[in-house]
């Protein structure tokens, strides 16, 4: 896993600043959330760390490397996002190892890794079918499988659970975070759900307009009304 360090990062979008100069280290290994209400700049971070969205100003860093110009498929990244959708022609089984494949993982291991994954989201019934034939929340386990199973160095993930119901959302935040732990991913995760994100996280960062306002451990961010 890598250490994610950013640095001034500037995102403008025409004459609107998403993004003002935001600095984050986050540390190899680290569950790391980005917290705050919807357009603060939780995503177009997200984005630029995923080589998604150009960089305006600043750095963004994998360990002492600058990957500002480096192509989305070339960073040592997995992902969970909302418009990064599964492929609709491939079966649930075939989507999880397309990553694998691409990584050139021995051929004679897909099978058991597939299996292992779609086990760790409970969806191991499911392999066989096409995604149109899935629930939104079937097919956000998919993409959490798809991520996770070529154990990648970091791990961005957007309001990974958002179609999930109340029960699934909490034992999905607890096998992401079992499987987090056990790999030792880098983890970015964007919620505007305070609770989740105490839950889940090793730290967090509260985002208002563009900005960090804090960071620290879910106690340290937590307060009593
Ligand atoms: P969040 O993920 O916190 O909801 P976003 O990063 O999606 O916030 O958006 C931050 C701000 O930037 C919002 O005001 C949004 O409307 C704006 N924005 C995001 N993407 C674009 C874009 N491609 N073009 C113009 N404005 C954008
Ligand atoms: P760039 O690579 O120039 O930084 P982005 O990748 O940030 O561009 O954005 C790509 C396109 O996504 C934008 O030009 C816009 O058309 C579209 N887009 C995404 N989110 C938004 C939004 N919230 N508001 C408006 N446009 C958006």
């Amino acid at each position: 896993s890598h250490a994610v360090i950013i640095k001034k990062a500037v995102k403008k979008y025409g004459n609107f600043t998403a993004l003002n100069g935001v600095d984050l280290e986050i540390q190899p290994g680290e569950f790391f959330t980005l917290l705050g209400p919807s357009g603060c700049g939780k995503t177009t971070l997200l984005r630029m760390i995923a080589g998604f969205n150009s960089v305006d100003g600043g750095e963004i860093c994998f360990d002492d490397k600058v990957i500002n110009n480096l192509e989305a498929h070339k960073r040592d990244i997995g992902m969970v996002f909302q418009n990064y959708a599964i492929f609709p022609h491939l079966t649930v089984a075939e989507n999880v190892a397309y990553g694998l494949k691409a990584k050139k993982c021995p051929k004679d291991q897909i099978p058991g890794k597939v299996e292992e994954a779609l086990e760790l989201v409970q969806i191991g019934q499911l392999k066989d079918r096409k995604p149109n034939e899935l629930s939104g929340g079937q097919q956000q386990r998919v993409a959490l499988a798809r991520a996770f199973v070529i154990e990648p160095g970091v791990l961005l993930m957007d309001e990974p659970l958002s179609n999930l119901d109340a029960k699934l959302r909490v034992q999905m935040r607890t096998a992401i975070k079992k499987l987090q732990r056990r790999l030792g991913i880098t983890t970015i995760y964007v919620t505007h759900d305070q609770e989740e994100a105490l839950a889940i996280s090793d730290r967090i960062a509260v985002m208002k307009e563009g900005n960090i306002m804090q960071v620290g451990t879910p106690e340290a961010i937590y307060k009593k009304p």
